[in-house]
């Protein structure tokens, strides 16, 4: 059956405000309500489906041959499953966050890799929609719409990953343009995008605080200078694009800053409020079908007459799985709806994101126990699920990190309760 367009699916954006979000109130009884909307449940059946039919069954060759899955990125562009963050009055649908973490969830549970592949255009894209202005919006998020084309995210460098501070990409002003040095890596659609958000130094005073030194930048991936590196070869998710890249005198014109110089520490830290829960949304869908997998084996290997699946000690891991993916998926709807309430979930994107990231690498493990020898081998599926689960907690800010924001946010809020 062919695949039906999300436009098919969309209410106009003023019912849409009030449909999308799952009600935080059941009307009776005052309660918390988990129901999506109908509209929800249409996006996720349409992700699913495109999931199923069409990553599905090449995720197994992506990870081995590591080619970027433009094919299928065109196709999900076509049916309007990228850029879910995009304003209308560039053409985009502006989806609510927990609408899209919802649809990145069916995504991941195909592959991982695309999932990622998508996502980091949807990471790129962020600072742009959230603090571009009308006419940044319009040419360069309006661009996304338009073809099918990915951004990406440039903040990491090889001296600088965790402690964004020190990075040491330099820009400096020369008339109506800034003039950009420096070296990123580990960017995502780093060889594929085509344009970057670039975070760079633009203070002298190497005493200036974070919130002044740096400036956010919209860099063209064709400008003279930018030269990304070669394709790394990762553990897992090959079938994204990781790569440095180098920017050798690079002239950025004035209108492509964010905001105004000094602001790009808070427009790169402010991105991650969007897009963790997404993160976190990819690794339930990770972990949902590690648990499948494994659920599905134990039911028909047998051990010592009988299926596995009738061992406690199996038993026991499964339900540990069904745990994990039940609690990644509460905490990621939790962190999208706070946001979708026009309410800062620094503290909720960082718990979910760490959560579900520590599960799905547990989920994952315990599905390869569960197949035994098999697991270990690359004719089955989760030896790709382990592998592709490691860099949850690696990227968008580490497991470490992401306790060190919750338990800033503790401290916060308890100081808050005794003043
Ligand atoms: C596949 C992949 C894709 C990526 N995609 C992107 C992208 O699209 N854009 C982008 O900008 N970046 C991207 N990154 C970079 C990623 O965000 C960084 O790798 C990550 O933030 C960690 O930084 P680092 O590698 O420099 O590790 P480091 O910061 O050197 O950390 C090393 C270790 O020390 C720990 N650590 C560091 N500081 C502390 C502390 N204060 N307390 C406790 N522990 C600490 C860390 O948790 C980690 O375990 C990607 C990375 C990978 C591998």
């Amino acid at each position: 059956m062919a695949l039906s367009k999300i436009t098919s699916v969309l209410r106009p954006l003023s019912v849409r405000a009030f449909s999308t979000s799952p009600r935080l109130l059941n009307e009776e009884s005052r309660g918390p309500c988990f129901a999506l909307s109908d509209e929800q449940k249409e996006l996720q059946a349409l992700a699913r489906k495109f999931a199923r039919e069409e990553i599905l069954p090449v995720a197994a060759k992506l990870d081995q041959t590591g080619e970027y899955p433009w094919e299928i990125i065109k196709k999900a562009w076509e049916i309007g499953l990228m850029n879910h963050s995009i304003p209308e009055h560039c053409g985009g649908h502006k989806l609510s966050n927990l609408t899209s973490c919802i649809m990145a969830e069916e995504i991941a549970y195909a592959c991982s890799g695309v999932q990622t592949a998508m996502e980091a255009s949807g990471l790129g894209q962020t600072p742009v929609a959230l603090f571009g202005s009308k006419e940044q919006q319009k040419k360069y998020l309006g661009r996304l719409v338009e073809q099918p084309l990915v951004a990406a995210y440039a903040v990491t460098e090889p001296v600088a990953g965790s402690d964004v501070n020190g990075i040491k990409s330099r820009a400096v002003k020369k008339g109506d343009e800034y003039i950009l040095n420096g070296q990123k890596m580990w960017i995502t659609n780093g060889g594929v995008a085509n344009w970057y958000f670039v975070l760079a130094r633009t203070s002298d005073d190497p005493k200036a605080p974070a919130s002044k030194a740096f400036t956010g930048f919209i860099v063209e991936r064709d400008w003279p200078g930018v030269t990304p590196g070669r394709k790394e070869i990762n553990m897992g998710q090959r079938a994204s694009d990781t790569r440095g890249i180098t920017f050798e005198d690079v002239r950025i014109p004035k209108e492509n800053v964010l905001i105004g110089e000094g602001a790009g520490f808070k427009i790169a830290m402010g991105t991650f409020d969007l897009t963790r829960a997404p993160v976190a949304a990819g690794a339930t869908g990770l972990s949902q079908r590690a648990y499948d997998e494994a659920l599905k084996y134990s039911m028909e290997r047998k051990t010592f007459g009988v299926p596995i699946a009738n061992h406690q000690a199996v038993q026991f891991m499964l339900a540990d799985m069904a745990i994990g993916v039940e609690l990644s998926r509460l905490a990621y709807w939790r962190a999208a709806w706070e946001i979708d309430q026009g309410r800062r979930n620094s503290y909720e994107a960082s718990i979910a994101k760490c959560f579900a990231a520590d599960q799905a690498n547990k989920i994952a493990a315990d599905a390869v126990q569960i197949f035994g020898g098999n697991g270990f081998n690359s004719d089955y599926p989760v030896e790709k699920l382990m592998r592709d689960a490691k860099i949850y907690q690696i990227y968008e800010g580490t497991s470490q990190i992401q306790r060190m924001i919750i338990a800033r946010n503790a401290f916060e809020r308890a100081k808050q309760m005794n003043s």
